[in-house]
């Protein structure tokens, strides 16, 4: 029995599913395995699980639920609870370093990077009675390996009489992918539609497309839709978090909601003298000679060792941000901006995954009395959030996403057009309570010429985590694996020579030609050191790293490094597009001033050589010296949350590498750090070169110049064109002959990004 509220329980009458119920529980009763479809906003992930909770199905086990982001994870856990009127502690979260579970929880939501390290620890997931994949229409790359390997527990359980069940639960009807999939499910599992009581939505398409400026057209559209249609809220798609910020603020410009927010906070610099003191605390010169690291000496776990503590850093949302990488999206705000307008206050608020859990939390809340609600977001509101009262949507049809090249790994941001599935998703957000409008910044001739679907993820990047997460859990035929929809060859080929390369994989017996054709490539068992690697939340070049790093008191820089490049955007973006010349004026000066900053944290001589990677350790031994304060961080560029992240990934990385080291056993690391003397710098370039080894460049000599273009380019093994370090390294100007790269990112040029220099052997 479950004790709702008044207000929950009427609202629950009206969401489409509650009539479903018995149809979903009957099918689950039935079947191992049920799909549920419905609109975004219909009720599933909110009622399901509390249908099965009301079942019994969690009298005796849990029933766990998986979203593809962790902002869903959370609001979704905190909603379910309130409509319960159960605690958090029954009704839980779980996400990459935190969560609410206690031995008392029931539901637990989480991101589907936890669950597939759990199935990691316990194949048959035993604790669990049902387990639900949610936004299953995502094709998130762990989504897909989730339903395969779920194909395979749930029949297993089945034989040991333990019955698990699967719900898939997807917001469109294409799931094909997973019904008509005979290696996945011998029998297809029965699909249970809920018809959404959608209210209509008329889609106006605009007569012609705006080649460039679609975030001033989405500007117009909002400011027409403010002063001429009747209330409801507005919701906007952009692609990125500095395309979100900028109308934010030209909205709030023209139709300003007096709420007495304090924007804008000056604040000092102090930072250069704490800087100084952290600099100062470094030890004299070392010896010159270059010691080496030993590379055969490294971590092993011991045998079926788990770590309690480890967790996934592969919930990532999928809306990576180019920061200074981005295309040009600069809109030309200053052009026609009209006068402010008080008399029509709009209470306007961003939406996008990097933005605080807090912040992103005000869109669920009613705007103040007299306001009109406007939401400017990524495509993280086009399923997963479902934000009250909207009636208009504002879809400039494009989306920010990442593309890799197959072969060499070399990837870019770009800004592309939606395809029709999500297209309709973002209209659908504007029925949800009364009839609504979609304007549609394009036309339909174009709509026409949009993909049907996009296709799945993991087609699309590079699978070498996934490779040895897989091979951890003794899958060695990769290829075999019952994918929803398969990587392609070369990325599973280029995965399983890298993790050959990093030796995380047995050398196959054969040798040469032969074991190539015979495709033994593609079977390789797991070697010690990649199950150690297999253990570090992070992906295997980094993974390498930390299983050196106990060498030479080495460990607290390396997991630092470590830490700090796997969290992204560290810096803030200093190169939007700003709203007026003042503030453009403001950027300029500041960032002089964080790259001043990032070359005295780069400092001279060995410690310039490892390049970005010192700015990194710098910044972060700067930034805990200073007691990371959020001042400290707007002073020198650094994004706040991320450096709480990153001192969350250290303590985590740590608790990971001490587990399995006796050296490092008990060991303490000091968040603060004293600076690495000249010595130690020399063994991390040489542990991040065991780590990027395949990422390596050489300086073009000037006899090999045979265009102007190439002038300070490097040549990479993999790619003919030459790649360029990037402006924002502080080895731009020093062009050292070898250097290695975190990677490569391609904008007008290949630029290599987290470079650092290496000797040539
Ligand atoms: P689905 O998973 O099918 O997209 P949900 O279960 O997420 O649907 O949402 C069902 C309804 O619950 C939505 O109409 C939404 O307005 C409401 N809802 C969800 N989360 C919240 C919240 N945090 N605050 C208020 N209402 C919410
Ligand atoms: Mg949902």
């Amino acid at each position: 029995p479950v004790d709702r509220s008044a207000e929950i329980q009427e609202a629950r009458l009206k969401l489409p599913i509650l009539s479903e119920e018995q149809v979903i529980m009957e099918a689950v009763a039935e079947n191992p395995t049920v799909i549920v479809c419905g609109e975004t906003g219909s009720g599933k992930t909110t009622q399901v699980p509390q249908f099965l909770y009301e079942a019994g199905y969690s009298s005796d086990g849990l029933i766990g639920i998986t979203e593809p982001r962790r902002v869903a994870a959370l609001a979704m856990s905190q909603r379910v609870a309130k409509e319960m009127s159960l605690s958090q502690r029954v009704v839980s979260y779980q996400i990459r370093y935190e969560g609410s579970v206690t031995e008392d929880t029931q539901i637990k939501f989480m991101t589907d990077g936890v669950l597939l390290r759990e199935i990691q620890k316990d194949f048959l997931l035993s604790k669990y009675k049902v387990v639900i994949i949610d936004e299953a229409h995502e094709r998130s790359v762990y989504t897909d390996i989730l339903i395969g390997l779920l194909s395979r527990i749930v029949s297993l359980r089945a034989k040991k009489q333990q019955p698990l069940k699967l719900l898939i639960m997807s917001a469109t009807l294409r799931v094909e992918d997973f019904t008509q999939n005979s290696r996945l499910f011998s029998v297809p599992p029965p699909v249970v539609k809920v018809d959404a009581r959608q209210f209509p939505v008329t889609v106006h398409f605009n007569k012609r497309t705006p080649l460039h400026d679609y975030s001033g057209e989405c500007f117009r559209k909002v400011c027409k839709i403010h002063r001429m249609l009747p209330p409801g809220g507005i919701l906007v798609f952009l692609t990125g978090q500095a395309e979100v910020h900028s109308l934010c603020r030209r909205l709030r410009r023209a139709f300003p909601c007096l709420r007495g927010s304090a924007r804008g906070t000056e604040v000092k610099v102090d930072s250069v003298e704490e800087m100084r003191k952290f600099k100062k605390s470094r030890g004299k010169k070392g010896p010159v000679a270059l010691p080496r690291i030993d590379l055969d000496n490294y971590s092993v776990l011991p045998v079926d060792e788990g770590d309690e503590d480890r967790e996934s850093e592969m919930d990532e949302e999928e809306e990576a941000v180019g920061s200074d990488l981005d295309l040009d999206l600069g809109d030309g705000e200053a052009e026609e901006d009209e006068k402010p307008d008080a008399s029509l206050p709009l209470h306007v608020l961003p939406l996008y995954s990097l933005l605080a859990p807090e912040k992103q939390a005000q869109v669920f809340r009613s705007p103040p009395e007299g306001c009109r609600l406007c939401v400017v977001a990524t495509n993280v509101a086009e399923t997963s959030l479902t934000i009250p009262g909207i009636k208009y949507v504002v879809d400039c049809g494009k989306v920010k996403k990442r593309f890799y090249d197959k072969v060499t790994g070399v990837s870019s941001f770009r800004v592309t057009w939606v395809s029709q599935a999500s297209a309709d998703q973002r209209a659908g957000r504007a029925g949800r309570t009364e009839p609504g409008h979609c304007y549609r910044l394009y036309s339909s001739a174009v709509f026409s010429d949009f993909e049907k679907f996009s296709p799945p993820e993991i087609t699309r990047r590079p699978v070498e985590d996934l490779v040895l997460q897989m091979k951890a859990l003794n899958i060695e035929k990769v290829v075999n694996f019952p994918f929803p929809s398969p990587p392609p060859m070369e990325a599973l080929v280029a995965a399983e020579e890298l993790l050959t390369a990093l030796g995380a994989l047995q050398e196959p017996l054969q040798t040469g030609r032969l074991k190539q054709l015979q495709g033994a490539k593609l079977s390789c068992p797991i070697s010690p050191l990649g199950r150690t690697m297999a253990t570090f939340p992070v992906a295997p070049r980094y993974a390498k790293m930390l299983a050196l790093s106990q060498q030479h008191e080495c460990l607290p820089y390396i997991i630092t490094i470590v830490a700090a490049m796997t969290i992204r955007e560290l810096f803030e973006e200093l190169d939007g597009p700003a709203a007026s010349e003042q503030e453009q004026a403001q950027l300029k000066g500041k960032k002089a001033r964080v790259s001043q900053m990032q070359r005295l944290w780069a400092g001279q001589g060995a410690s310039l050589k490892l390049g970005d990677m010192m700015v990194l350790l710098g910044a972060v031994g700067a930034c805990e010296y200073s007691g990371c304060t959020p001042r400290f961080c707007e002073a020198n560029g650094l994004r706040y949350k991320a450096m709480l992240e990153v001192r969350r990934l250290r303590g985590q990385l740590t608790t990971a590498v001490t587990s399995i080291s006796e050296h490092a056993a008990g060991l303490f690391v000091d968040p603060k750090m004293k600076p690495p003397n000249e010595d130690q710098v020399n063994f991390l370039r040489q542990m991040v070169l065991a780590g990027l080894g395949d990422h390596v460049a050489r300086r073009i000599q000037s006899e090999e110049l045979l265009d102007e273009k190439w002038k300070n380019g490097y040549k990479t093994p993999l790619l003919d064109d030459p790649v360029f370090i990037h402006p924002s390294s502080v080895l731009f100007k020093e062009l050292p002959e070898f250097v290695v790269y975190q990677e490569i990112v391609e904008t007008t040029k290949m630029y290599m990004r987290g470079v650092s220099a290496v000797e040539a052997t």
